[in-house]
């Protein structure tokens, strides 16, 4: 039997419920998602790989073909190893369109690795990680986007708050 496998890869510093949309509907598509947590070390990230990919699981852990790693170096690298022919990719806005379709014309040029582009939820679209850090950081809500243990995850490390 052939598995139908995707990569879902991202820095998620931390996961919000853009991303859980994004792996939840690619999780009803394919037999089995790979979620890629990124190890960047030229970008500062507030959690430590170890804890975003322990978060990671965590919120995932529910969906039975979801699998959490940790990869660095590049992520076609990463998908010729682990037999992985596609990634997915949320798109929000326009302003990701540039940058995603570059990237994902270079993947497929150096590893013949597709990319699919999924239109994120508009309920989320003004999502992402920067913004609930800064919105936490200040004292602002972010209740309902996302998931509850993150929420506590970001007061404690940005507030010192338990
Ligand atoms: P990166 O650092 O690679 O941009 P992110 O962790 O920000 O990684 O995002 C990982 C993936 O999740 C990307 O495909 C991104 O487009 C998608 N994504 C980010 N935020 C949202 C959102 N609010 N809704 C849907 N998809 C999102």
């Amino acid at each position: 039997m052939i598995v139908r496998r995707v990569l879902c890869p991202g820095s998620f510093d931390p996961v919000t419920n853009g991303h859980l949309d994004i792996i939840s509907r690619a999780s009803n598509l394919y037999d089995e998602v790979v979620v890629g947590v990124l190890i960047n070390i030229s970008k500062q990230s507030l959690f430590s790989v170890d804890e975003r990919v322990e978060m990671m699981r965590e919120v995932t852990k529910d969906y039975g073909n979801v699998k959490v790693d940790k990869f660095h170096g590049l992520t076609v690298d990463y998908c010729r190893q682990h037999d992985i022919p596609v990634i997915v990719r949320g798109l929000r806005a326009v302003s990701d369109f540039d940058y995603e379709l570059q990237i994902a014309q270079m993947n497929h040029r150096m590893a013949g690795v597709e990319t699919l582009f999924m239109a994120t939820n508009p309920l989320y679209a003004f999502l992402s990680s920067s913004l609930m850090k800064e919105v936490v950081k200040y004292g602002g809500d972010i209740s309902g986007l996302v998931p509850e243990v993150i929420h506590q995850r970001l007061v404690e490390r940005l507030r010192g708050e338990k």
